[in-house]
């Protein structure tokens, strides 16, 4: 017989799902909510698909190699649609500080290396209509799914029977063998759940950060600038800034501020502001040069980021069977990274792996979350204890009376003066180093070889006359800078904050 599965939600993780689950003798049912592609292409998804479902979708968004890769490896059709509307493939080479260019050797390990770049709009456009192509998968728009159908056995572990969908009184049930919640940051599911009387286990805590994004395209015969030697993404400390390359002529350019810095993320919603940011910057301002580009966008605002884990094991138990949850339902991250699309991608085909491997309902929901807990969490770790560095950075920043301690000085050391200038003046400590960035191996591998801290330590050690032009150059204008080119009050978070005498 058939199997059905019902996939809640077609964001990324709906998507990647249906990707990973299509196979000849079951049927994948995707129930969205919002409604569906507008005609046209990447620019009419830009500007007139309405997605309430996806408060961030028109923020900058990067795809790691490692999602890149699922692609290429699993539906290489789909990577050259990619292609064809305009998503851009960044290679390691092209990622080279100008000071080691010289010394690359290509490898062939060098193309699993590669971004994929691109409005967000355009490339879940491209995936959908791949998608709803597919055989054995439908994708239903404006069906919204209102709970779950099913109830706890005896050992309290919700067994899933299906969904409740429509609003208004006009409520009915669709039945699945396998309900598969990708509803999102705001997916109810683990909530459903706990209304039924299933306790569950969640880490959160505040990324730290508020994102602001703004899009531009470039003017005709126009093209991005040349590769300098200030790169076009950085840390100020109070303020984080990227350039997004996109497709058709788009670029976005992303800031973030910590949370902390109230009377920086009142200003820069404003475009003035936000514009006069980016000239004052030295790796974007080429960017957005009003000889080159012309601004497309308001400024997008976006806060509430969170890191947030869910497990559907408790006490060694599954809590739920024949429901399993992937995408920012289950794992949320700081943006920042730019993983969770990845996340969902992996997630959706560790699952494929799990109902491939196991066929007893409890097995599969303990060997899933099993391989979520393997290959996702040191990544969630290790960006949760960054995060919590930043956040402690950006208050002592504004602290005059703040001394760092011995450790604390001996860390930041460990990260200007000996790993930024060894990743920068050689290629294949950089290699190593991007092997973790892009999620290929946990992010700590490649300092735990010790052919790598060997020369990590070594560039410790050398004196600042050999290794000086290995250091980054300056990203732009220091806060007190920065806020009297803005007019800023620069003491007024401080104030705020009692850090300093009213
Ligand atoms: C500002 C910002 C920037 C980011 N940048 C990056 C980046 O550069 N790279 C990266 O990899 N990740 C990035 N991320 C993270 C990434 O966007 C998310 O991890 C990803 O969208 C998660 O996919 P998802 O499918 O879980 O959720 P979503 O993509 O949000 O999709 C959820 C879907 O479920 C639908 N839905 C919700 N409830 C229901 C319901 N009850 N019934 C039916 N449908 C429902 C929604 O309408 C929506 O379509 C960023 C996130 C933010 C906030």
């Amino acid at each position: 017989m058939e199997e059905r599965i019902i996939v809640i939600g077609a964001g990324m993780a709906g998507l990647f799902t249906a990707l990973a689950l299509a196979r000849p003798g079951r049927r994948v049912d995707v129930l969205e909510r919002d409604p569906p592609t507008p005609t046209g292409g990447a620019d009419e998804a830009f500007a007139d698909w309405n997605r309430r479902g996806v408060g961030h979708l028109r923020h900058s968004h990067a795809f790691l190699a490692r999602l890149r890769n699922i692609i290429r490896d699993n539906h290489p059709a789909l990577l050259e649609e990619l292609r064809a509307a305009g998503c851009q493939e960044m290679g390691f080479a092209d990622g080279l500080p100008i000071v080691s260019r010289d010394r690359y050797r290509p490898e062939p390990e060098d193309e699993a290396l590669t971004v994929l770049t691109s409005r967000r709009t355009t490339l879940e456009l491209v995936i959908r209509r791949y998608v709803e192509r597919m055989a054995g998968v439908t994708l239903h728009s404006g069906v919204n799914v209102t709970g779950l159908v099913g109830g706890p056995d005896a050992e309290g572990r919700f067994v899933t029977r299906g969904v409740r969908i429509g609003d208004d009184g006009a409520e009915g049930e669709e039945t699945a063998d396998i309900v598969v919640d990708a509803a999102g940051r705001l997916s109810q599911g683990f909530e459903w759940l706990s209304e039924a009387g299933v306790v569950f286990e969640e880490e959160s805590e505040d990324a730290g950060i508020l994102y602001y994004t703004r899009h531009w395209r470039f003017l005709p015969g126009q093209t991005p600038p040349e590769r300098g030697p200030i790169p076009g993404a950085g840390d100020l400390g109070f303020i984080k800034y990227g350039v997004f390359p996109g497709d058709n002529g788009c670029f976005s350019i992303t800031l973030a501020v910590p949370e902390i810095e109230e009377t920086l993320r009142l200003a820069v919603m404003r475009p003035d502001v936000f514009d006069q940011i980016c000239t004052l910057l030295p790796g974007i301002a080429n960017w957005t040069d009003p000889a080159r580009s012309e601004p497309i966008s308001k400024v997008f605002g976006m806060g509430d980021l969170k890191s947030r884990w869910r497990s559907t094991i408790h006490q060694s138990q599954p809590i739920a069977l024949n429901l399993f949850f992937a995408g920012d339902g289950l794992v949320r991250t700081n943006p920042l990274y730019g993983r969770g699309c990845s996340f969902a991608a992996v997630e959706a085909f560790l699952l494929r792996d799990t109902l491939a491997e196991q066929t007893d309902p409890a097995a599969r929901a303990v060997a899933y979350q099993a391989a979520v807990d393997r290959d996702l969490r040191p990544y969630f770790t290790d960006m949760r204890t960054q995060d919590r560095q930043a956040i402690r950075r950006a208050r002592n920043t504004l602290d005059p009376a703040y001394s760092p301690r011995f450790k604390a000085r001996l860390m930041k050391s460990f990260g200007e003066d000996a790993v930024a200038p060894a990743i920068r003046s050689d290629p294949a400590l950089l290699r190593a180093f991007m092997r973790g960035f892009h999620m290929l191996e946990p992010s700590s591998t490649w300092l735990k070889q010790p052919s790598t801290l060997a020369k990590v330590l070594a560039a410790w050690v050398t004196p600042m006359a050999f290794k000086r032009r290995y250091y980054p150059p300056k990203l732009g204008p220091d806060r007190v800078e920065m806020f009297a080119t803005l007019d800023l009050p620069a003491d007024a978070d401080a104030l705020r904050l009692g850090l300093v005498a009213a």
